[in-house]
């Protein structure tokens, strides 16, 4: 019984030696890219993250041919700092971007900023952003001035105009089509069967050279739309007919790779860009068994649903709980498509030997940081999750119903300009609440419901001392900096 074991191990070894140089070496070939990103999809809003009641066939079959990662985290929960990660591998407020802009905000993302498709453009691929873009919308801050070849989408949130459910004095949102605008208050019922008509017309158009393709879908943030042919057949309501719309665009996506003979040379991730929107309540997503979701440091906030399929090189069927960030996606994929990293300091590192699935591979960061604008409010290290004292949004009493927020009848119509906190309280229907300094194991309380640092009090110290670095490098209070796009270097 031995010896096969042995051989198994030694095989597999030999495997692993022979396939990480040729990977790497500079006549590997280089995969394309595509990253399917939602909006505000919960944890558990998927079949394959445990929902029953919404069928998502589609992504299921990228956890059966990919690998799901359990502990994939943003690192912030929120819109456009999610997003300024996810296309920098920078903590947000490294970069100067916070919360969610708007059609009244001057920032977006700095010049001097190197964006993942800028590294990929660079090395002869074709990009191309079908979706939401968030990182500024004047004209020097269009994605075609940072990298991608082609914009279809918004510039900012869907609910950043007249259908905002609360504030009733936003003008119309634009549809943007390279950089001219295209329609105004698009019908959003049509959102992501346009997104993905473009996404499959890009594949394509470029299926004989090296691309990139970012499909950041509108949906399922507010206010939620479906085509006619997905009203009514989810379980879980409109909610779920949505996230069953975004489940058949993945599968016309997959279905184009492998119709144009692409799919075994393309790397694809399906992620969310924060957790769900729960003051929404039904046209919300779930997050159990999670703490809370959107706009909070907890795991629901900032832990979402991730997928990754390459086949051959990412192992189909498995399960990784090992920490993964969006910041980390780019010196990844940076070294996947042997491009050079930017000259100036970034937060994520290469997790390539996690998701290809090497034993024993562990996040090379000794912890993960989880600011809120510009507060750091919590850290990991291993199994540790150390929160300081700060406020935090929740809904207290019935969450929203027919796509309104909590408290809706209580709620004076706010101005989308008011910021902090207390802003987003109140034009969300939230209520702030103060969580004291607490630690938790998420390997025994993935719920963050049980303080230990009591009984752990090495370990805070540990986790204080860790986050007081951070301080030092990022800083903690940059209101001045706040959304200005600034890089902060220190
Ligand atoms: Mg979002």
């Amino acid at each position: 019984m031995i010896a096969p074991t042995c051989r198994t191990i030694v095989g597999l070894a030999i495997v692993l030696l022979s396939h990480a140089p040729a990977l790497f070496a500079a006549d590997a070939p280089r995969p394309n890219i595509v990253l399917i990103f939602a909006d505000d999809l919960g944890y558990s809003d998927l079949g394959c993250f445990g929902a029953k009641d919404i069928h998502t066939p589609n992504i299921n079959r990228l956890a059966v041919e990919g690998t799901r990662f359990t502990s994939f985290y943003v690192s912030q929960p929120v819109c456009t700092a999610s997003r300024a990660s996810l296309m920098t591998g920078c903590y947000a407020n490294r970069v100067g971007l916070a919360g969610a802009l708007n059609h009244t905000s001057k920032a977006g993302i700095h010049a001097d900023e190197v964006l993942l498709p800028e590294l990929l453009q660079q090395r002869g691929y074709a990009t191309a952003i079908f979706g939401k873009w968030h990182l500024g919308h004047r004209p020097e801050f269009s994605p075609l001035r940072h990298g991608f070849g082609e914009f279809f989408g918004i510039p900012y949130s869907n609910d950043n105009g007249p259908l905002h459910p609360v504030v009733k004095t936003i003008p119309s949102l634009p549809l943007i089509d390279g950089d001219k605008t295209d329609e105004l208050d698009p019908d959003q019922s049509q959102f992501t069967r346009r997104l993905t008509q473009r996404a499959c017309q890009f594949l394509a158009a470029n299926k004989d050279r090296p691309f990139f393709l970012y499909v950041p879908h509108v949906m399922p943030h507010v206010p939620i739309f479906a085509s006619e042919r997905f009203k009514g057949r989810s379980a879980r309501g409109l909610y779920g007919d949505v996230v069953e719309e975004l489940d058949w665009s993945v599968g016309e996506i997959d279905a184009a790779l492998n119709r144009l003979g692409l799919a075994e040379k393309t790397l694809v991730i399906f992620a969310s860009d924060n957790g769900p929107f729960l003051s929404y309540g039904e046209h919300a997503g779930r997050a159990t068994p999670l703490r809370e979701g959107k706009l909070t440091t907890f795991e629901g906030g900032v832990r979402t649903p991730c997928l990754m399929r390459w086949p051959r090189k990412i192992r189909p069927g498995r399960i990784c709980d090992e920490p993964v960030a969006s910041i980390d996606l780019l010196p990844t994929i940076a070294k996947l498509v042997r491009a050079p990293l930017p000259k100036h300091p970034i937060d994520g590192l290469d997790v390539w030997p996690i998701l290809s699935g090497q034993s024993n591979a562990r996040t090379p960061h000794e912890s993960l940081l989880f600011f809120s604008g510009d507060e750091l409010q919590a850290i990991r290290s291993g199994d540790w999750k150390l929160h300081f004292a700060h406020d935090y949004l929740t809904v207290a009493g019935p969450p929203g119903q027919a796509g309104k927020p909590a408290n809706f009848e209580k709620m004076q119509p706010k101005s989308i300009e008011e910021s902090g906190i207390r802003g987003i309280a109140s034009r969300h229907g939230y209520e702030v609440r103060r969580i004291e300094q607490s630690l938790f194991n998420l390997k025994d309380d993935l719920g963050e419901s049980c303080n230990v640092a009591d009984k752990n009090p090495e370990v805070v110290r540990r986790l204080e001392a860790m986050a007081e670095q951070a301080r030092g490098d990022l800083g903690d209070s940059l209101s001045n900096r706040r959304g200005s796009g600034v890089r902060v270097v220190r």
